[in-house]
């Protein structure tokens, strides 16, 4: 399978109604919180969200495949392998995994 090929079933998946209910939900379940600042003892707020935190820091949240996607699709809509992150901590996640490639990622799941 090429990764064209790869990259396409992705965008499908990242568009479908599914994922964009799923996504809101899983917000709503993680408190608009970043999943990962919160165990490293920070608090990250969707910049959508009215506060005063996320009016200074302008933060956004990705909903998250803690297993990724392309090696485990049967879990892509499964709520315990979703978590919410903010952007700077899904790079990192992203660029931990994928560190020689570290830009293919950046846009994924904000779809
Ligand atoms: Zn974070
Ligand atoms: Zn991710």
């Amino acid at each position: 399978m090429g990764e064209y090929k790869i990259l396409q079933q992705k965008r499908k998946f990242y568009d479908s109604g599914e994922w964009k209910r799923i996504r809101t939900e899983i917000k709503r379940r993680d408190n608009y919180e970043c999943q990962e600042c919160k165990r490293n003892g920070r608090v990250s707020v969707d910049t959508n969200e009215y506060s005063e935190n996320a009016k200074r820091k302008k933060i956004q949240l990705v909903v998250h495949h803690i297993k990724e996607l392309e090696y485990h699709p049967e879990l892509a809509l499964d709520l315990d392998n979703l978590e919410t992150v903010c952007v700077d901590c899904h790079n990192k996640e992203h660029g931990r995994l994928f560190e020689r490639k570290p830009n293919k990622w950046e846009h994924d799941e904000r779809w």
